[in-house]
Parts: structure tokens; C-alpha cells; sequence
């Protein structure tokens, strides 16, 4: 008698259909075989049970009938031999949950049907890490931590004691079986996976205690990766055979590390550029002058500025942008929007000087004056 869906999900009889969707994903979450720290085939079986569960209870109908009549009102909606992965049709949730990096490899169906006693490539995992965007500036070095599946050093990913292990007898080692099947359609002929060796050719008498015969275990891995520089927010670096170990021999997936780069306040990014602001005073900017400018690394460039700059001006400081990735040698350019600060109070030699400033400026006749002045407007 499978357990009550409700408590595998671990929710009240009458929780919203958001609330079932939520516990499930943090369930799939803990027992995907691909990414739980629990043993493979522990894993599996808990991840088949939730998902059997979600199933139902994340169809108002099914739910209805289970409700209504416990497992008896649901079984028929499932084969003869209960709940399988033909019967999932949630197939969205799960790739929603681990990406289409995952959905695009995930597939129980599929799994099964390829030539299981065959060589297969591991699964493929991500790990997300954040730098700031002074990071950016050059090649970064950094230390990962992180769990995937090895081949159990124990019985070598055999699954059998001491690595013992022979030919399977059911499927002669091919890992596959034929089996016919009853369906609305006829008798069907179907290419399964072999249940005695679970599609990987081999048996063993007395099973490996370190792994339970799944032939795999989990291990944190550690690695110095480098970024490089000029990397932008949402790159993916690629390392290859850092996945989970490959199946029957079967290379290693790979582990995709995506960065991400924080923002800085007072930088924006534009591609290989870089815009900040500096703020300098009028007379600086009718004379012309210097200014100091913080650069990105926290270091100070001296922008010049030309006599007769307008407020809102854009100049510029060369080489001070961000690398270009695929040649970090060239860098780009730092872009330096003007601005003034207009102080509060002055002091009563500033006021005197600014007030005949503005006389002098207020008497200056335009063009428009004089003509104005010819036509004895
Ligand atoms: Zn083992
Ligand atoms: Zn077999």
C-alpha cells in the first residue's frame, strides 16, 4: 500500500494547488538522483514516490478521486504495475526547476529506451558563483566547492562487493529486454530496460555496502577555476568532464560555472566601456582644467577638461574600460559625464567676484540686441 500522498508531500488535506507545486519542487529538489546527496537508488525511489503524489494531487480531477476513494479511485489511471515514468506528465515542473540545462538531458523515458548496458555520458551540473565587476578587470582565480556523482572507489561502479560482478542472465549483458505489453491499441512489443540488472548488463551476487549496489556515490569535488577577464554578467564557462561520471564507462558530463557580475554603484557597463560622472566647477569649466576621476580599480585618472565645456559634456579617458574577452589586451575607454556643483553658501570674496561676473556677463549685448537696437525696436 503506497503512503498517503498527502503527508509524502507533506501538505494539510487542503492545500492550494500552489502550495502542493511548492512542496514538490523543494522534494525534487532533495531526492533528483542527479543532484540528491543520498544514495542513487534511495534517490530514485523517493523521487518516483513524490512525483507519483504530484501527480495526482496536482490534478483537480485525479485529486477529486483520490479524495473521494484513496488509492483505489487513482490506480486505474496507472498500469499494471502502478505508477510509472510513462504516467508523469509534469515533465514542465522539472525543467523549470533545474533549468533547461537539466530538462534537456533529463528524461526518464528516454534513458530507458536508449541502449542502457551501453557507454553513457554523465549528467551535466551548474554552479552559479558571483564576482564583483572590478573582478572583471583581469583573470580571476577562484576555489569551487561542490557535490557530483563518481563511481563508487569501493566496488569501482561495479555495484557488486569487492567489485565482483558477471554477465547478466536475463539479458545476456545487453541490458535490455523485450516485453510485451497490453494496450488499447493490441499487444505491443517494447524494448525496457532489464529489471533484474536495471540496464547495466551485469548482476552481482553480494552487493557493494558503500554505494547499495548503484555503483555510484556522491563527493564533493573542489576546483580552481579561472575567469577571465572582461567576463560580462551571465557568461558560462565550460569545463569539461566536471560533471557526474558517465554510465558503463561512459565519459563524465560537464560542469557549466555561471558568473555572475555584480553591479557598481557610480559604473555603468556598455560592453567593453565604462560611463561614470565627476563634478568640477563653473570657472573649470569656462577656463578649462583638470579633475580627478575614481577609476573602476579604485585608483584616480586625471580627465582634462577644455576651456568652454557645457554642463552634461561627455569626455573621455582612454584604456580605462573593461577588457574585451576575447582579447583582454584591448581595453576599453572610460566615458566621463560633467557636471557642476552649485555650492550653497560662498564666502564674501566669492559673492563680490560672482556678482560681477553676473554684471559682466548680464551687460554683454547678443547679436539679437544690436539688431534689435538697428530696427529702433
Ligand atoms: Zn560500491
Ligand atoms: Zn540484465
Amino acid at each position: 500500500m503506497p503512503r498517503d500522498y498527502y503527508e509524502v508531500l507533506g501538505v494539510s488535506k487542503d492545500a492550494t494547488p500552489d502550495e502542493i507545486k511548492k512542496a514538490y519542487r523543494s522534494l525534487a529538489r532533495k531526492y533528483h538522483p542527479d543532484v540528491s546527496s543520498e544514495a542513487k537508488e534511495i534517490a530514485e525511489e523517493k523521487f518516483k514516490e513524490v512525483s507519483e503524489a504530484y501527480e495526482v494531487l496536482s490534478d483537480a480531477e485525479k485529486r477529486k478521486l483520490y479524495d473521494q476513494y484513496g488509492h483505489a479511485g487513482v490506480d486505474k489511471q496507472f498500469g499494471s504495475d502502478g505508477f510509472t515514468w510513462d504516467d508523469f506528465t509534469r515533465y514542465d515542473d522539472i525543467r523549470d526547476i533545474f533549468g533547461d540545462m537539466f530538462g534537456d538531458m533529463f528524461g526518464f523515458g528516454r534513458r530507458r529506451q536508449q541502449s542502457a548496458a551501453g557507454p553513457r555520458t554523465g549528467e551535466s551540473l551548474r554552479y552559479d558563483v558571483e564576482i564583483d565587476l572590478a573582478d572583471a578587470l583581469a583573470d580571476k582565480e577562484i576555489d569551487i566547492s561542490y557535490p557530483r556523482t563518481r563511481n563508487c572507489p569501493e566496488c569501482k561502479g561495479t555495484g557488486g562487493k569487492d567489485g565482483k560482478s558477471e554477465t547478466c542472465r536475463n539479458c545476456g549483458g545487453q541490458g535490455r529486454v523485450q516485453m510485451v505489453r497490453n494496450s488499447m491499441l493490441g499487444q505491443m512489443v517494447q524494448v525496457v530496460e532489464c529489471p533484474t540488472c536495471r540496464g547495466r548488463g551485469k548482476t552481482f551476487e553480494e552487493r557493494c555496502e558503500k554505494c547499495h549496489g548503484s555503483g555510484r556515490s556522491s563527493e564533493t569535488t573542489k576546483m580552481r577555476i579561472k575567469i577571465p577577464a572582461g567576463i560580462t554578467d551571465g557568461d558560462r564557462i565550460k569545463i569539461p568532464g566536471g560533471g557526474d561520471a558517465g554510465y558503463n564507462g561512459g565519459q563524465s558530463g560537464d560542469l557549466y560555472v555561471v558568473v555572475h557580475v555584480k553591479p557598481k554603484k557610480g559604473f555603468e557597463r556598455d560592453g567593453i566601456n565604462l560611463w561614470t560622472m565627476v563634478t568640477t566647477t563653473y570657472p573649470r569649466l569656462v577656463l578649462g582644467g583638470e579633475e580627478d576621476v575614481k577609476t573602476l580599480d579604485e585608483k584616480t585618472a586625471r580627465l582634462n577638461i577644455p576651456p568652454g565645456t557645457q554642463v552634461g559634456a561627455v569626455l573621455r579617458i582612454q584604456g580605462n574600460g573593461m577588457p574585451r574577452r576575447a582579447s583582454p589586451g584591448v581595453r576599453g575607454d572610460l566615458f566621463v559625464r560633467v557636471d557642476i556643483k552649485v555650492p550653497k553658501k560662498v564666502s564674501g570674496m566669492e559673492e563680490e567676484l560672482l556678482r560681477k561676473l553676473d554684471e559682466s556677463a548680464g551687460s554683454k549685448t547678443t547679436k539679437k540686441d544690436k539688431l534689435k537696437k538697428k530696427l529702433g525696436l
